[in-house]
C-alpha cells in the first residue's frame, strides 16, 4: 500500500482515478479547492481524506506531499469558457499550481504524474499527433491558448525538475476523456450534448461541426495513468492517452440524439457567438497512441457508443 497524493480529485478523471487507487489497495489523499470539482464524487469513497484548498498554497501543498508514495498532479483551471472567460487565472493556477506541486514533490523525493493536454499540440492537425512533434504551441499565445502555453509550460516544469532532482516524473498528455462524472458546465461537449438532448433541449453544435475528435474512456484513461508511473521506461516523457475513434461534433450530436431516444434539435452556433470573435479550433484531433501501446500495452478498450451510453 502506499499513499497517493491526487490533486483535483474531486474532479472528473481525478475522482476515477481515486476509485482505482483504492481499489488497488492504496491510502489516498486528495487536494482539491472545489472549484469545478464537487465532493459528490468522493462521497463513494470514505477512506479517501479530503483536503480542502488549492495548489496555490504552497505550504499545504507542502503537507499534503510530505509523507506520499506518489502524486497525481491533475488539479487545473479548465474548460473553454472558464480559461476565455479568465485566462488570468488558468495561467496562474495551471502554472504556478504545477510548479508547487512538482517542487514539492522533487523535495521530498515522491514520484509525481502531471496532466497535461491535447490541446499543447495546438492547431497541428496532422493524422496521428506523435509526442515528438515540433510543432507544439505553435499557435499564437492568444487567450484562446492561455491554457495550452501554462500545460506546455507545465510538462517542461515536470520534466527539468525531474531531470534535476532525480525524481521519476511521467507526463500524461489526455485527449478528450469523457465519462460519467464529467459535467458541461465548462464546455466540455459531451457531456452539454447528453444533457440537451435528455432535456429536450436543441443540441447545440458550436462551428459547423465538421471538426474532428476522438473520446477516450475515463475508464481507460485512469489504469493507464497509474501503469504510466510504474513504468521506468515512461519517467521523463510525456504519453498520449485517448482513444482513435474519431467522429466529427455533428456526427457526435447524431449519435447522442440516437442513443439516448431523444427529438432535440440540432442547432449550429457559429463560433463567435459561442465564444469569442476570432476564437479557433482545430479541424482534427487524433492522438498517436503508439509510445503507450510500446509502454504499457495501452489499447483503449471502451467505444464511444458504451461511453454515450
Ligand atoms: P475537472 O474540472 O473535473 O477537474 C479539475 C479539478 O481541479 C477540479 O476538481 C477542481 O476543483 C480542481 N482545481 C482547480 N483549480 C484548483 C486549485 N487551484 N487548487 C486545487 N484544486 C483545483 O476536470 P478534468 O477533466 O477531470 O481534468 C483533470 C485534469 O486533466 C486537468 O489537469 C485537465 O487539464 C486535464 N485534462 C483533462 C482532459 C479531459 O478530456 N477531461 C483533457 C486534457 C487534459
Amino acid at each position: 500500500m502506499v499513499k497517493a497524493l491526487v490533486t483535483g480529485g474531486a474532479g472528473f478523471i481525478g475522482s476515477h482515478l481515486c476509485d482505482h487507487l483504492v481499489s488497488l489497495g492504496h491510502e489516498v489523499v486528495v487536494l482539491d479547492d472545489l472549484s469545478t470539482g464537487s465532493p459528490a464524487n468522493l462521497e463513494h469513497l470514505p477512506s479517501v481524506r479530503f483536503v480542502h484548498g488549492s495548489i496555490l498554497d504552497r505550504a499545504l501543498v507542502d503537507e499534503c506531499v510530505r509523507g506520499a508514495g506518489m502524486v497525481f498532479h491533475l488539479a487545473a483551471a479548465v474548460g473553454v469558457h472558464t480559461i476565455l472567460a479568465e485566462p488570468l487565472k488558468s495561467l496562474r493556477v495551471n502554472l504556478h499550481g504545477t510548479e508547487n506541486v512538482v517542487e514539492a514533490a522533487a523535495r521530498h523525493g515522491v514520484r509525481y504524474a502531471v496532466a497535461s493536454s491535447s490541446e499543447i499540440y495546438g492547431k497541428n492537425d496532422a493524422d496521428g499527433l506523435h509526442e515528438d512533434s515540433d510543432r507544439i504551441l505553435g499557435s499564437a499565445l492568444k487567450s484562446r491558448w492561455s491554457y495550452a502555453a501554462a500545460k506546455g509550460i507545465d510538462e517542461l516544469v515536470a520534466v527539468e525538475t525531474s531531470r534535476a532532482s532525480g525524481v521519476p516524473c511521467v507526463v500524461l498528455r489526455l485527449f478528450n476523456i469523457v465519462g460519467a462524472r464529467q459535467t458541461g458546465r465548462y464546455g466540455m461537449v459531451l457531456p452539454r450534448f447528453v444533457a440537451q438532448a435528455l432535456a429536450g433541449e436543441p443540441i447545440t453544435v458550436h462551428g459547423d461541426g465538421s471538426q474532428r475528435r476522438c473520446f477516450g474512456s475515463v475508464h481507460d484513461a485512469v489504469p493507464a495513468m497509474t501503469r504510466l508511473l510504474d513504468t521506468s521506461e515512461a519517467y521523463g516523457r510525456a504519453v498520449n492517452i485517448g482513444s482513435r475513434e474519431e467522429i466529427s461534433i455533428e456526427g457526435l450530436a447524431h449519435r447522442v440524439r440516437e442513443i439516448t431516444g431523444s427529438a432535440s434539435e440540432i442547432r449550429f452556433v457559429p463560433y463567435h457567438e459561442a465564444y469569442d470573435p476570432g476564437f479557433e479550433d482545430m479541424r482534427r484531433r487524433i492522438p498517436d497512441l503508439s509510445l503507450a501501446a510500446r509502454l504499457i500495452g495501452y489499447r483503449p478498450r471502451y467505444r464511444l457508443d458504451d461511453i454515450i451510453k
